[in-house]
């Protein structure tokens, strides 16, 4: 009995990775179609000056408009495309769409593009991205990538020859999710980015734990002190915003200041509705 039993068990859990293997097989082939269907997105959301509340850049944020599943994020494709080699084609696209997108602004504000593991190690990155500016007219410094300590996995000196081929090309460099990883701190000494963005865990517990202050002010002043601008995101209440003042962060991004929203209208820009009443309102957070 205890037998049969255990062998319902097992083949219980067989059909049930049979399953979750036949979802991940079916999103892995929507998701290949997803870009000729028209079905990514690219969804902008604000980084604010930490001082003036001025927008500087925009970072570009991936959305998948699944026709029966509707808006996906990226937690919940990203990591399957990178699984699946996709990421290379879903990286290209994202960085072209950016690129002539933030060429088309009417401001001087830079790009934010979130740049995956191995979408930065497939050769040629470099020189693709040069590309890619020369393409769309795009000054190479109004274009910021977002890479993860993730790229110094496999092989950190390549990782490192390509940072500084970014780097002469005049392109901006942010180590992101700083202090989520298991030896951020390393890799700065391995590479002077331009900025570090805080995690946004960190900022959401400031307020109700004494030691997220603790670490994003030691963090600051870390960044500070090897010469690099510190960026903090998920900023939500106007008690983080006062915190974060103090602490002197060089910039801000979070629902307080915009959601990510799309691109709107024959402005091309991505503050909804009014742009002018929409920057007077960021101002005014800032206002003494
Ligand atoms: P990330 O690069 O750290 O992006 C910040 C995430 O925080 C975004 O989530 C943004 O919508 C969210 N966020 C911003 N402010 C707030 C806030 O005040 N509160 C809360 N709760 N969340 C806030 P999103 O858009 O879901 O993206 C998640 C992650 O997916 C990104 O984290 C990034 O790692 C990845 N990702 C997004 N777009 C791309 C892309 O185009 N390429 C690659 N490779 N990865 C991407
Ligand atoms: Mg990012
Ligand atoms: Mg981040
Ligand atoms: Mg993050």
């Amino acid at each position: 009995r205890v037998k049969d039993e255990g062998r319902g068990t097992v083949r219980f859990f067989e059909a049930a990775m049979d399953e979750q293997l036949q979802a991940r097989r079916r999103i892995e082939h929507e998701l290949s179609g997803a870009i000729p269907r028209g079905e990514l997105q690219l969804y902008y959301q604000p980084i604010v000056n930490g001082r003036t509340g001025e927008i500087e850049t925009f970072e570009a944020l991936i959305r998948w408009h699944h026709p029966e599943r509707g808006c996906v994020p990226p937690a919940e494709f990203i990591p399957l495309a990178e699984q699946t080699d996709q990421i290379g084609r879903i990286g290209a696209w994202v960085l072209d769409t950016a690129c002539a997108t933030a060429a088309a602004w009417p401001q001087p504000w830079r790009v934010s593009v979130n740049v995956s593991p191995k979408q930065f190690r497939q050769p040629g990155f470099a020189a693709g991205v040069a590309a890619v500016l020369g393409r769309h007219g795009l000054p190479p410094g109004r274009l910021v990538l977002e890479i993860t300590e993730g790229v110094f996995i496999q092989d950190a000196a390549m990782a490192v020859e390509v940072l500084t081929a970014l780097r002469t090309l005049g392109v901006r460099l942010a180590l992101d999710d700083f202090g989520t990883g298991y030896s951020s701190l390393s890799y700065l000494q391995r590479f002077k980015f331009d900025k570090i963005k805080v995690d946004q865990s960190f900022v959401r517990r400031l307020g109700q734990n004494a030691d997220s202050l603790t670490i994003v002010r030691a963090i600051t002043h870390l960044g500070h002190n090897l010469g690099l601008q510190v960026t903090v995101e998920g900023v939500e209440t106007q008690e983080q915003l006062a915190v974060l003042r103090e602490l002197g962060c060089d910039q801000m991004q979070g629902y307080l200041f915009a959601r990510p929203t799309p691109v709107m209208g024959a402005m091309m820009t991505p503050i909804s509705g009014s742009p002018d009443l929409e920057l007077a309102r960021l101002r005014s957070l800032f206002a003494e």
